[in-house]
C-alpha cells in the first residue's frame, strides 16, 4: 500500500467513526504528506483543521493507521495552503426550474482553493462601486443549506445571460443572499473588468424611480437601468404594493431579458409568496430559476465561523467556535456578530478565546434566544396583519377557508412559540374545544411537509414576531 492508498483506507474507517458533517468538515482535503521514521505527517487544508484534528482526532487516526500499517507509530499534522471551501454532499435545498429551462446544474462547479484575491479594479467605476469587494465566492462557505443557490450563482457568473436568467434567490434574513448576489457581480467583474454590473437594493430602485417621476426625468432612469450587462436587485419583497415601480421593473426586465442580459434577484420569499406583486411581473421573476437558501446546519455554521476566525489575529479555541455554532442557529449575521464580539473582547483584554471566556463574553446574548418568548397577543396581531384580517375575524366563528387557515396558523404558532396549552388556545379562539386547537396544530404541521408557500408565510411571521 502506498501513502495515498493507506490514507484512503484510513479515511474509509474514520468515516464510520465520526458524523458525516464532522467528516466532511475536518477530513476533506487531507492527505498523508510523508511517512518518516514511523511518523505519518498528515497535511490539512487550514490552521483550523490542523488544530481541530490534532486535538480531537489524533488518537483515532493513529490507531487506524497503525492497524493498517504497523510501521506507523506517531501522527503529526501540518498545514497546506488555506482553503475557503466547505463542501458537503447532502442536498436538501429545494430547487424549482421552469420546464423550458435547463433543469440541471453544471456537473462541475469550479472550486477555488486559494486565498481570495481582491477583485481587479474596474474602469467602469459607476457600476463597480455598487459592489462590496468583501462579498466573493471565495469567502462564501458552502453547506447543504446553500449549495444549490451557490452553484446556480456560480453558473450565472460564469455564463451571464445564458445559464439561468433570471436567477431568483430567496430565503430568510441573514442567510447570505446579498453575499451571493454580490459575489456574482464581483466574479463577473474580475473576469471582465469592463462589464457593466449594476447592483441595487429594491429600496434604492423604488426611491430613484419615485424621484425620477418627481423630477420629470423618468427617461434618464429608464436608460440608467436598461443600459447594463448584469442587473442585480436585492430584496424585491419590498416591491410589494408598489404598483408603478413594479410596472417599471417589468419593462426594464423585458428590455434586458430580450437582449440576454443577466438578471439576478433576491427576496425573503419565493415570488409566488410575495403578496401584491403584479401577476405579469411575478411570472417574469419566476420564469427562470428559483433557488432557496435555508438555515445552516451545525457543521456549516462551524465552518463559517472557522472561515471568519482564520482572518482574525486572535487565537480562538475550537471549543469556543463549537460553542458559538451550537448556540446561534438561525442567522449567519448573528453568528458573525457573536464571533466578532468575542474577538473584540479578546483584543481589548489581550486574552485568548477559550471556551470559558467565550461563554462569559456571550452570556447576555445567548440567554436571550433560550428565554425568548413573545406575547401571545403579539402572535395574534402579527398573524392578523399578515393575512389582512381583523382580530375578531381571526378569533371568531367564521368558517370560510381564507380565515380558517390563518386561524390554524395562529394556533400553531401559539403552541410552537409559546407552548400554550390546547385548552387555553381553544379559549383564546372564542371558547373552542381543545381538540380543535390540537387538530389545527397537526394540520399545519402536516402541511408544512410539502406546502412551501405556507412555510414561507410562517417563517416570515416568525421573523416579524422577533424583529
Ligand atoms: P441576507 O442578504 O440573506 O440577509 P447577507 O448576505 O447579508 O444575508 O449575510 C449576512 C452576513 O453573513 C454577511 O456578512 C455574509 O458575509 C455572512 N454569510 C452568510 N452566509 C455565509 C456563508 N455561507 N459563508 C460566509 N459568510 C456568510
Ligand atoms: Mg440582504
Amino acid at each position: 500500500m502506498n501513502q495515498d492508498q493507506l490514507w484512503k483506507a484510513a479515511l474509509g474507517q474514520l468515516e464510520l467513526r465520526v458524523s458525516q458533517g464532522n467528516f466532511l468538515t475536518w477530513f476533506r482535503e487531507t492527505k498523508i504528506k510523508e511517512i518518516k521514521s514511523g511518523t505519518a505527517l498528515i497535511e490539512t487544508p487550514s490552521a483550523f483543521a490542523h488544530e481541530w484534528l490534532s486535538r480531537k482526532y489524533q488518537q483515532p487516526i493513529l490507531e487506524i493507521l497503525h492497524d493498517l500499517d504497523g510501521g506507523v507509530q506517531h501522527v503529526q499534522f501540518c498545514i497546506q495552503s488555506p482553503i475557503k471551501m466547505h463542501k458537503p454532499l447532502k442536498k436538501n435545498s429545494r430547487i424549482l426550474v421552469q420546464k423550458n429551462r435547463p433543469a440541471t446544474l453544471p456537473d462541475r462547479i469550479p472550486t477555488p482553493v486559494s486565498m481570495p484575491a481582491p477583485p481587479t479594479p474596474t474602469p467602469n467605476s459607476k457600476f463597480a462601486k455598487t459592489l462590496n469587494p468583501k462579498y466573493t465566492f471565495e469567502t462564501f462557505v458552502i453547506g447543504p443549506n446553500n449549495e444549490v443557490a451557490h452553484a446556480a450563482c456560480r453558473a450565472a457568473a460564469s455564463k451571464p445571460g445564458e445559464a439561468y436568467n433570471p436567477l431568483f434567490i430567496y430565503g430568510g434574513v441573514g442567510l447570505g443572499k446579498t453575499h451571493l448576489l454580490q459575489a456574482v457581480g464581483n466574479a463577473i467583474l474580475k473576469e471582465k473588468p469592463g462589464a457593466r454590473v449594476l447592483y441595487v437594493s429594491s429600496e434604492k430602485f423604488i426611491n430613484e424611480f419615485v424621484q425620477s417621476i418627481r423630477e420629470r426625468n423618468t427617461q434618464k432612469f429608464k436608460e440608467y437601468y436598461r443600459d447594463v450587462d448584469v442587473l442585480i436587485i436585492d430584496d424585491v419583497q419590498f416591491l410589494a404594493g408598489k404598483g408603478k415601480t413594479q410596472e417599471e421593473l417589468f419593462h426594464t426586465f423585458n428590455s434586458l431579458h430580450s437582449q440576454n442580459r443577466q438578471i439576478i434577484l433576491s427576496s425573503d420569499r419565493s415570488p409566488k409568496a410575495i403578496a401584491t406583486l403584479e401577476e405579469r411581473l411575478r411570472s417574469r421573476l419566476a420564469g427562470g430559476m428559483q433557488v432557496d437558501i435555508q438555515q445552516p446546519d451545525y457543521e456549516t455554521r462551524l465552518a463559517i465561523l472557522a472561515e471568519k476566525a482564520e482572518t482574525s489575529h486572535v487565537k480562538i479555541d475550537p471549543e469556543s467556535l463549537a460553542f458559538i455554532a451550537k448556540n446561534i442557529q438561525k442567522n449567519v449575521r448573528e453568528l458573525e456578530g457573536a464571533l466578532n464580539r468575542v474577538i473584540a473582547h479578546c483584543e481589548l483584554n489581550n486574552r485568548r478565546a477559550t471556551l470559558e471566556y467565550t461563554e462569559k463574553v456571550l452570556e447576555g446574548i445567548l440567554d436571550q434566544p433560550q428565554q425568548r418568548t413573545v406575547d401571545s397577543k403579539k402572535i395574534l396581531d402579527v398573524v392578523s396583519v399578515y393575512y389582512n384580517l381583523s382580530l375578531d375575524d381571526l378569533c371568531g366563528k367564521c368558517r370560510k377557508q381564507e380565515i380558517v387557515r390563518p386561524r390554524q396558523v395562529a394556533m400553531y404558532l401559539l403552541r410552537k412559540e409559546n407552548n400554550v396549552s390546547f385548552p387555553s388556545i381553544g379559549d383564546q379562539f372564542g371558547g373552542r374545544d381543545h381538540t380543535t386547537a390540537m387538530h389545527a396544530c397537526e394540520k399545519i404541521q402536516k402541511l408544512l411537509e410539502h406546502d412551501e408557500e405556507l412555510l414561507q408565510d410562517i417563517n416570515f411571521i416568525r421573523e416579524r414576531l422577533y424583529a
